[in-house]
Formats: structure tokens, C-alpha cells, sequence
């Protein structure tokens, strides 16, 4: 029976996704799950986020309607998006012809590069990449081209990547800020990427999931604020880490009309609709005064510094978080040089999961120095994850 079952995953899978497996992330949690661990692994906050928001949608619920809503998202929604994007980024966008509502970031990544990509095309992923990327590549049909960013700083290595830009290339696809790096591109990198793009014909997809996780009184820049990507870029956001609500899967993505039609054709044959009255409660949500955004980035700072002071001090090498809510530490500042086997010592010996990051590159030789931890946690869950690794490490 096992092996009729194996035989039959293997008739029915895409060959191409073989190779990518579980989710580190459920993996992780699973682990973290079964060993009691702390889970600083997969990054979702361990608290809901305001009561408001939930009693909006609870009152959507049993008000009703509770029947699909317009493939592209109800109205509000988007028009909360479209005022949203003027006042946090002085962006005008339409929200009839210009955004499309999706099931999480998630879904707009998938229906946007099935939405461009054909057979054959090239794809340009820039490494460490998140983990969907790659899979809903393969599933395009399309050919991916890595480019990896490197420590310390993870800039953009312009002479490789203009080197792999071709004639085949369709689009590039930019996680700002980076997660798991935590960098924060800038307006020399974004318009070389731009200018790139311009140059073979290719789309830019936007990854800005964490948009408003940028610290230190830096601004978010969008790849829509890219001249050279006028009329050729795909934003893509959701509501999950800004709202602290990451099982809602309400995302969206932004993109001149004619680009549009392109991810709404996907859409609608990838879940036709979201959830109407979760949209309406986030919509409520997006209007929130600028201080709900001030007081979400404040509490973030201070967990940010907690954690990676408290990394720092057990002697692990702290990258700087410029964005995200993810701290990198290079493990081998404590001597060890393999992050799987270090992720799954400290989950099971030392209480806390982590997650490490070789999975974010194509080649896993890659990044097996490089251990992931999120901070988007209650301040008692950082504690204990504090004093346990303080006595783990401390009783090496
Ligand atoms: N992109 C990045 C870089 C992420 O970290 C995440 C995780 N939230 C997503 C996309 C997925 O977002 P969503 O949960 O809205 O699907
Ligand atoms: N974005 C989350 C992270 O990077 C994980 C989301 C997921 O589990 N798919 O940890």
C-alpha cells in the first residue's frame, strides 16, 4: 500500500516540484510543536491582532452577505488600499482597474507569475528567496536564473546580475525588505533593477509583504516609486503581518490596468474570491490613524533590539534588521557551521525553534551559516526564549 501510494504522488506531481518538499516552515513548527520549543521558526505573532478589526468582521459574518463577492476583491477593500497607498507612499493607484484582491500575499505571487509566465520563460530570483517562489516558478512552466545576495550587507550584485538578464527573461521577482536578510533595498539598486528591466522588456513583481516593518525612520520605497518600472511592475502585499492576523490570508496586488487584466485572469481560476466580510473588516483596518501604524512599528523596534541584544551577548554574530521581523545571526560565530543541525539541536535540547535558512537557496550549500529567528512575539514568549538560550548556550 505504501508504495501504491508513492507510486501514485509520483504519477501526479509536477516533476519539477519534487525537489522542494515540506515547507521549512511547517516543518519547524511541527518540530517546535512536538518538543514544547519556543517557536521563533515560522513568522506569526503569537497574539491576534485588534479586537476592532475581529468585531467588524464578526459583525460582517452574521450580518452577512456570506456568498462570493467579485472575483477582484469588494470595493472598499480596494478603494482602503488605493487611500492607503497615497498616504503612506504618495502613490495614486485605481482601485477599479489597478488592484486585485487575493487569498494572502501567497496566492498574489502565484497569480500573478502564472498570470505572466509562459513555457520557457525566464524567471530571475534573487537568493535567499522566500520559499514559494521558486515552486510557483516551476508550476509556470517557466526557467529560474538565481542571483545571490551576500553577506554582510546582501547588496545587489549588479555586474552578475546584468550578466543574467537576457533575451528570454520574462520578470524578477524583489522581496523589499528581504526576509530572511532584513534588508531594505535602495533607490540606486531599485532603479538599476528598473533600468534592467527597461533594457530586455522584462516585468519587476514586488514582494512587499513587510512595507510597513521599515525601522529606524527609514521610508518604504515601492517598486511603483521606480520610473523605469512604470507600466511594468507588479506590487504584491497583504494585510497578515501589518493587522497581526496572518491566518486571514487578505493580500492584494497592484499593477497598471493592462498588467491587471493579467493577475485577474489567473485569479479567478486560482480561488475565483476572497472573503467578502473579511475584507470589509480590513478595510476598516487599513483606515486606522497613523498612530496604530507609529505604535505597531514601535512595539517592533523594541522587540527587535530585546532579541538581538540578547543574541548579541550569547556571542552570535547579529545581522542589522533594516526591515521585517526577523533577525539573521551567523551561527558560526559559536562554532557551528551547519544551520539544519544547529535549528534542530536548539529546538530539541535548548526549547527554541529557528529557522535556518540554506532553504532559502536553490543550492543548499548555500547559507548553511545563516539561522533565522522571528520577534514578532508577545514580550513573555521572548523572555523565556531568552533564558532558555542564555542556559543553553551558557552550559555548553
Ligand atoms: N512573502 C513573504 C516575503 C513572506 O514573508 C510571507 C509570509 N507572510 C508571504 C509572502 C506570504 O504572505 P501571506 O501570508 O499574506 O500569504
Ligand atoms: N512568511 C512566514 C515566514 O517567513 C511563513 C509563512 C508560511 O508559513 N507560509 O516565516
Amino acid at each position: 500500500m505504501q508504495n501504491e501510494e508513492n507510486h501514485l504522488t509520483d504519477e501526479i506531481a509536477i516533476q519539477g516540484l519534487r525537489p522542494f518538499g515540506t515547507s521549512i516552515f511547517t516543518e519547524m513548527s511541527v518540530l517546535a510543536n512536538q518538543h514544547g520549543a519556543v517557536n521563533l521558526s515560522q513568522g506569526f505573532p503569537d497574539f491576534d491582532g485588534p479586537r476592532s478589526i475581529r468585531e467588524k468582521a464578526a459583525e460582517a459574518l452574521v450580518r452577512g452577505p456570506n456568498q462570493y463577492v467579485l472575483s477582484y476583491g469588494i470595493p472598499v477593500f480596494r478603494e482602503a488600499v488605493a487611500r492607503k497607498m497615497k498616504r503612506f507612499h504618495d502613490l495614486d493607484v485605481d482601485p477599479d482597474t489597478e488592484i486585485t484582491v487575493t487569498s494572502g500575499a501567497t496566492e498574489a505571487l502565484a497569480a500573478t507569475l502564472l498570470g505572466i509566465l509562459e513555457t520557457d520563460d525566464e524567471v530571475i530570483l534573487l537568493e535567499p528567496s522566500y520559499d514559494s517562489y521558486a515552486p510557483v516558478a516551476v508550476m509556470a512552466g517557466a526557467k529560474i536564473r538565481y542571483v545571490s545576495l551576500d553577506a554582510p550587507d546582501f547588496s545587489l550584485p549588479r555586474e552578475k546580475l546584468a550578466e543574467t538578464f537576457n533575451g528570454n527573461t520574462k520578470a524578477i521577482l524583489i522581496n523589499n525588505p528581504q526576509n530572511p536578510c532584513c534588508k531594505t533595498y535602495n533607490r540606486e539598486e531599485l532603479s538599476f533593477i528598473g533600468e534592467l528591466c527597461k533594457k530586455y522588456d522584462a516585468y519587476a513583481v514586488g514582494d512587499e509583504v513587510y512595507e510597513h516593518l521599515v525601522y529606524d525612520g527609514h521610508k518604504h520605497l515601492s517598486l511603483l516609486h521606480v520610473p523605469e518600472l512604470k507600466n511594468r511592475c507588479f506590487v504584491v502585499s497583504s494585510t497578515a503581518k501589518t493587522f497581526s492576523m496572518t491566518g486571514w490570508k487578505i493580500g492584494y496586488v497592484i499593477a497598471a490596468p493592462n498588467l491587471t487584466n493579467a493577475v485577474r485572469m489567473s485569479h479567478q481560476f486560482l480561488t475565483f474570491c476572497g472573503q467578502g466580510p473579511l475584507q470589509e473588516a480590513m478595510a476598516f483596518a487599513i483606515d486606522f490613524p497613523d498612530s496604530y501604524y507609529h505604535e505597531l512599528l514601535a512595539d517592533y523596534t523594541k522587540k527587535r533590539d530585546r532579541l538581538s541584544d540578547a543574541l548579541a551577548s550569547l556571542g552570535l554574530k547579529v545581522f542589522p534588521t533594516a526591515g521585517t521581523y526577523y533577525l539573521l545571526v551567523d551561527i558560526r560565530s559559536l562554532g557551528y557551521d551547519d544551520d539544519v543541525s544547529f535549528c534542530r539541536m536548539l529546538t530539541e535540547k535548548g526549547g527554541v525553534a529557528a529557522i535556518p535558512c540554506s532553504c532559502f537557496w536553490n543550492n543548499r550549500s548555500r547559507g548553511k551559516e545563516l539561522v533565522r529567528f522571528c520577534f514578532c512575539k508577545k514580550d513573555e514568549t521572548l523572555e523565556e526564549a531568552i533564558n532558555r538560550l542564555s542556559a543553553f548556550f551558557g552550559r555548553r
